[in-house]
């Protein structure tokens, strides 16, 4: 993320000057006094401050759009780029003081009000200033209530505090501005928020509420995954073994890449019920459907393995390692069924020829947003804070150089 924050800045700050060039041609038309905004932007230190800005290296950016500044004290725009640029360096106070400074201006418009404000709300949120970033966004608001930035920002902060109903309510009207085609993957933050809210509901014991929660988030994103297995557990916390097992078997079929999420439950569930031969089927199908399901192999192979038949169990472990040669699992799985077979040197052999090429990597899921790795598959970003970006990260094997 570091590498991206200043571009990132630099880019925000170039959107908030154009949107709030926008405002000002409104603002000219209404007032009929003309503002000349030229002066500023043809000045050689504002286009240098942005070349800058967009080659990352943001002291020179600063300085050079300081001198801008200096040149015409009205200057909304400058001003407002330098505060931002001082936030994201890390010196949230310096970027207060220039963004109240621009507040406090006489027969300011209300979008470039707005806009200020919002920039302002930006540095007490980087400040862990909660309550006075939510007081600025949501007083943007009030100002412009299509402000999407600011609606996002306030979801954010109650995101962060665990306040899942309020920023459920903040998505929501962010769902009702979104354009259709965006409309569905706002609909599956909603459902990942609702899952939040059941679980609220789950751990003081409100199993009805719950429920309600978890079957609403579902409706709302038939991919929602935590939300099955919630719904699941629920079912089997209240005693009703065959409703939790319809659920996770929903979810098999709605989003089988996900099906090893469940694959405990419903090995556990098969095995209580004394038909342990409903989970084999339900691995091979998902292993018939998808080649490449090297988790549905690994949890057939253990089940196998206990039914005395190693050396089966055997083969679809090295099928997995084909499919995914960086999975700890796999190789653990292999050499404990290696060890159990005696370590029959043929064996061991196909193992070492299998796993030549492959390259280790401990952290296999990674955020298509910000690259952040993790171990295990996460529904929202500890570091970019987004929902549902983890995908598991493959790695061709290394070849050799022909
Ligand atoms: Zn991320």
């Amino acid at each position: 993320m570091n590498e991206y924050a200043p571009l990132l800045a630099a880019l925000v700050a170039l959107l908030a000057g154009l949107t709030i060039g926008k405002a000002w041609e409104r603002y000219k038309l209404r007032d009929g006094t003309w503002v000349d905004r030229r002066r500023v932007r043809e000045s050689p230190h504002y286009i240098l401050g942005l070349n800058f800005l967009v080659a990352n290296q943001i002291d020179l950016a600063i300085e050079e759009l300081t001198q801008a500044a200096s040149q015409d004290a009205n200057a909304l725009e400058v001003n407002m780029i330098l505060g931002n640029l001082y936030r994201e360096k890390g010196q949230v106070g310096k970027a207060i003081t220039i963004h109240q400074a621009l507040l406090q201006r006489q027969k300011l418009p209300r979008m470039e009000h707005a806009y200020v404000l919002l920039c302002l709300g930006l540095d007490y949120k980087r400040g862990g200033f909660v309550d006075r970033a939510l007081d600025a966004f949501n007083e943007v608001l009030r100002l412009d209530p299509q402000n999407a930035y600011a609606l996002e920002n306030i979801q954010k902060l109650h995101e962060e505090q665990h306040q899942w109903t309020e920023a459920y309510d903040t998505r929501q009207r962010l769902t009702n501005l979104a354009a259709m085609e965006s409309r569905p993957q706002s609909q599956s933050i909603l459902a990942f928020l609702e899952n939040e809210i059941g679980l609220e509901a789950m751990r003081r014991k409100d199993y009805a509420e719950a429920a309600r929660r978890f079957q609403s988030a579902i409706d709302l994103d038939a991919r929602a995954v935590p939300a099955y297995l919630n719904l699941g557990d629920l079912r089997l916390a209240q005693g009703k073994e065959q409703e939790a097992a319809e659920v996770w078997n929903t979810l098999v079929q709605v989003a089988p890449d996900r099906a090893y999420l469940a694959f405990d439950r419903l090995e556990a569930q098969a095995t209580r019920a004394g038909t342990p031969d409903r989970f084999t089927a339900l691995c091979r199908r998902l292993i018939e459907d998808n080649p490449q399901d090297w988790r549905a192999r690994l949890a057939l192979s253990r089940q196998l393995t206990a039914a005395g038949q190693p050396l089966d169990a055997l083969e679809l472990l090295f099928a997995a390692l084909v499919h995914n040669p960086h999975s700890l699992s796999v190789h653990q799985a292999i050499w404990r069924t290696l060890g159990h077979l005696g370590h029959p040197g043929d064996l061991v052999d196909r193992y070492s020829d299998l796993t030549k090429h492959a390259v280790f990597y401990l952290d296999p899921h990674v955020c298509m947003k910000c690259r952040y790795r993790s171990t295990e598959l996460l529904w929202q970003c500890p570091h970019c804070h987004d929902w549902n970006t983890f995908v598991e990260e493959r790695i061709a094997p290394a070849q050799d150089v022909a």
